[in-house]
């Protein structure tokens, strides 16, 4: 299996600030010459898409997504960004369900159900986000919220398991380790992960074999070690991905 590296940069860089990363990231990945299982999102804002996507252009091992989208083809949906706009930008893949999207912006299993179709459905690939929060960890119900999170998602898709491989990865993130500077330790880690290919094999045979990222505080210091974790197939990475030398030293660990 690929091991896939993401970026996640969240509502940060201007397009100039957005240009030179991709293009930093662009030099670094072609220098560094990956082993070729290994692949490397970004998800920079929606208003830098165009500069990244040219960035990476003709580099196979990248590939560049959307951090949101609505989920309606067009229409009157003030404020809001359609799938053939991003695609028209030059992405391919969108995250939904980022803890961010659910618990700052109020997004429930239901929209995220809903969006997870409508994109798979139009031809993007999914990286969806899920993850539970320190009171639903310290009150024993990481099965609970990990496995309705996933079945509400992916339980109605009827695509078969070639389908689902190509265009959907998991992404494992506690909310308390977001952007807080505590990462999992490796126990929690491996026993979520562990959590999770089971929810996915009970789902369906076709979401049994996805792609399960962690994320949550990834470092250059921690990657590595992280990536050696049972289950750990990549690592969905936000502060350190805002510079392209730490995100480099991730993508290479
Ligand atoms: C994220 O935004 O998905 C994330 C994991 O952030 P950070 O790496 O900053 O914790």
């Amino acid at each position: 299996m690929k091991t896939i590296i993401a970026a996640n940069w969240k509502m940060n860089k201007v397009r100039s600030e957005a240009q030179k990363t991709a293009k930093a990231l662009r030099e670094g990945i072609q220098k560094a010459s990956l082993p070729s299982d290994r692949s490397v999102f970004v998800f920079p804002p929606f208003l830098s898409l165009d500069v990244v996507a040219e960035a990476f252009q003709g580099q196979s091992k990248t590939v560049v997504g959307a951090q949101n989208f609505y989920p309606a083809a067009s229409g009157a949906f003030t404020g809001e960004v359609s799938l053939d706009m991003l695609k028209d930008c030059g992405a391919t893949w969108v995250l939904v369900g980022h803890s961010e999207r659910r618990h700052v912006l109020h997004e429930d299993n239901a929209l995220i159900a809903e969006k997870t179709r409508f994109a798979l459905e139009h031809g993007f690939g999914v990286m969806l986000c899920i993850g539970e929060t320190l009171e639903e960890r310290e009150a024993g119900k990481l099965q609970e919220v990990l496995s309705s999170q996933l079945s509400s998602a992916l339980a109605p898709l009827g695509f078969d398991r070639d389908r689902m491989q190509d265009s959907c990865i998991i992404a494992y993130e506690p909310v308390w380790a977001i952007g807080t500077g505590k990462v999992a330790g490796e126990a929690e880690v491996t026993e979520a992960h562990a959590l999770v290919k089971d929810i996915l094999a009970s789902v369906s045979q076709a979401t049994k074999d996805l792609p399960v990222l962690y994320g949550g505080s990834v470092k250059p210091s921690n990657a590595h070690s992280l990536l050696q974790l049972a289950n750990v197939d990549g690592l969905l990475v936000g502060g350190a991905s805002l510079e392209a030398e730490s995100f480099l030293q991730i993508i290479t660990a």
